[in-house]
Parts: structure tokens; sequence; C-alpha cells
């Protein structure tokens, strides 16, 4: 009993060379904030917030003198929005914002 092998048999591949645009940074697909965010440089503590933006940060728990980038713990400036609330953490000594509904956990919880 021999099975006949059909070595490949040349199927109808159409090859269809669909030119895919390649992935490109478009801003207006991205949100308001996305655009408007400017994470704050790693491992460092901000100084100055620039005109017309707020200082936000994650909710990662941190020191007040936590350096961004460390543990997940991130900062960003954007303008204020409506889904931010002032924070008073006292992190980096600067008045900033964190983001509404988002507990920060607390750094004592972390040894
Ligand atoms: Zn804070």
């Amino acid at each position: 009993m021999t099975i006949k092998q059909t070595a490949s048999k040349p199927k109808a591949t159409t090859k269809m060379k669909v030119a895919r645009p390649k992935p490109r940074l478009n801003l207006w697909d991205m949100t308001h904030d996305q655009a408007m965010a400017a994470y704050v440089k790693g491992f460092t503590v901000p100084k100055e917030i620039p005109k017309g933006k707020v200082l936000v940060h994650n909710q990662v728990a941190h020191t007040t003198r936590s350096r961004t980038a460390v543990n997940g713990f991130r900062a960003w400036f954007q303008d204020r929005t409506e889904d931010i609330e002032p924070c008073k953490c006292g992190w980096a000594g600067l008045p900033h914002y964190r983001v509404k509904g988002i507990p920060i956990a607390s750094p004592s919880t972390r040894k």
C-alpha cells in the first residue's frame, strides 16, 4: 500500500503584496493627554514645571524624594484636565497632581 504523496503541489498562491502602511505616529490618533504629556526625565526629580502645564505622577508608592522611573514610579507634565486632582504627598516639593480614582500606594507598606 503506497500512499501517494503529492509533494508540494503548487497552490494558487496569490501573492498579494498588500502595501501595508508603516505604523507611524499619528498625533491625531493619540488622546489629548498623551499628546500633551511629556514624561519627566527618568531618574530625576523635577525642579520646575513648564508654564501652562501641571506635574502629575502615577500611583506607584514613592517617597517625597523618589526619582522617576524607580519601581515604576512615573511623573509627567500635562495640561490641567478633569481626571487629575491635587496631590498632597509632598513629592518633589512642587505642587502637583495625581490621577483621580487611583489611590496612592502607601510607601510605608513597602519595606
Ligand atoms: Zn503626589
